[in-house]
């Protein structure tokens, strides 16, 4: 795999341009930076100015942490309750929404001697994590002023910024989550720093991003709808290569792969790649997802093995040897991330956070 963090960096400038002066942006880097790798994408993405991080689990934001990161590093998750002395003691802001969570990082701020920092999460339309209504979102907050908590911020997630052009669901989310703040306000609580927006909601503009956006997907170069067309000019900064390891040369007929799934209905040239679904590669790539070897687009056939999978080069000049290029940077074209997400019916989001740490990683 080759990531050019250069890429990355230029992505986030892009997203940058498009936010008023003051509005912070906080980098979502979990799942291994969804496969980037989290340690050098942090490092690049805060080189560039990005204020914050965020991470699914404690553990991520523990091991950035460990990683000599010191930037703030929300925790999106629900965080298991016996892990409030780790978010306290490595500086990890909680995502708060339950009396059971402010019990535990209270009991744990008090252990440490520290006013632990948190944001609280509104269910505004994902029906996942969050509060539900105003009244709930009120009692958690005086529950954490009263027993020593920090609100550093208040967020929402949006449920339909990435699929539908229409943006009804959205503004209703964005409605009721801004009529949650108010309250909260005029309560005389300070919700600290509001924010909403992914890359979805970055690209739709400026009225969904609030005090902070929280970009993910087009950090790494996808739009996060590529059926919108592309708004902007973002750069894909991972590639998967594989050399061909063998070549056989087979008459019509002949099976490939476990179940023989595939049957060549020609005499074929079947190449081995030394990459297989422990790696990444959806097990039913099989099913139209192309490479390339150089510019000859080649089918994967059969089952995609543990460690290994077959592509027909038949009618190519590929050799044992060869690169083959299989998720493509350059979208648009077969072979390539976005291409093979299509043709697979997921998003590149699925196929970037599969991609597993055994991969060797090499920065372009
Ligand atoms: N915020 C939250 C709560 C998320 O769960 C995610 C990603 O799943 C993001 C932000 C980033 O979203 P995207 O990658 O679509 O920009």
């Amino acid at each position: 795999m080759v990531v050019d963090y250069e890429s990355i960096r230029h992505n986030a400038r892009l997203l940058r341009e498009k936010l008023a002066p003051g509005v912070r942006m906080m980098a979502c880097v979990k799942a291994y930076a969804y496969g980037h790798g989290t340690v050098e994408t942090a490092r690049a993405l805060l080189d560039e100015g990005i204020e914050e991080l965020c991470v699914a689990t404690v553990e991520e934001g523990c091991f950035l942490r460990a990683s000599g990161i010191h930037a703030p590093i929300l925790v999106l998750g629900a965080f298991p309750l016996e892990a409030a002395d780790a978010l306290v003691e490595h500086d990890l802001m909680a995502t708060v929404f339950a009396a059971s969570h402010v019990a535990a990082l209270a009991r744990a701020g008090r252990a440490q001697g520290i006013y632990p920092k948190v944001h609280l999460k509104v269910d505004t339309g994902m029906t996942r994590l969050g509060v539900r209504s105003e009244e709930e979102l009120l009692d958690i907050a005086q529950m954490c002023i009263a027993q020593g908590l920090i609100i550093a911020g208040v967020y929402t997630h949006f449920a339909f910024a990435d699929e539908a052009l229409d943006a009804t669901f959205t503004d209703c989310q964005l409605a009721t989550f801004q009529r949650i703040v108010s309250r909260l306000r005029a309560s005389g609580i300070e919700p600290g720093v509001v924010h909403a927006a992914n890359s979805a909601g970055i690209l739709r503009g400026p009225s969904y991003h609030l005090d902070m956006v929280r970009p993910g997907i087009a950090l790494y170069g996808y739009h996060p709808a590529p059926q919108w067309g592309q708004a902007v000019a973002l750069r894909p900064a991972l590639s998967v290569f594989a050399r061909i390891v063998r070549i056989a040369e087979v008459p019509a007929g002949t099976s490939v792969g476990y179940g023989c799934a595939h049957i060549c209905t020609r005499a074929s040239r079947i190449a081995t790649l030394p990459i297989g679904y422990a790696d990444g590669i959806p097990r039913a790539a099989g099913r139209g997802a192309q490479v390339r070897v150089g510019e000859f687009a080649a089918p994967i056939v059969g089952r995609v093995c543990m460690d290994q999978l077959m592509i027909d080069v038949t009618g190519s000049a590929a050799r044992v040897g060869d690169v083959a290029q299989v998720y493509g940077a350059d979208t648009g074209r077969a072979g390539s991330l976005q291409a093979t997400a299509d043709v697979l019916e997921t998003i590149s989001y699925e196929l970037l956070c599969r991609l597993s740490p055994r991969l060797p990683r090499v920065v372009a």
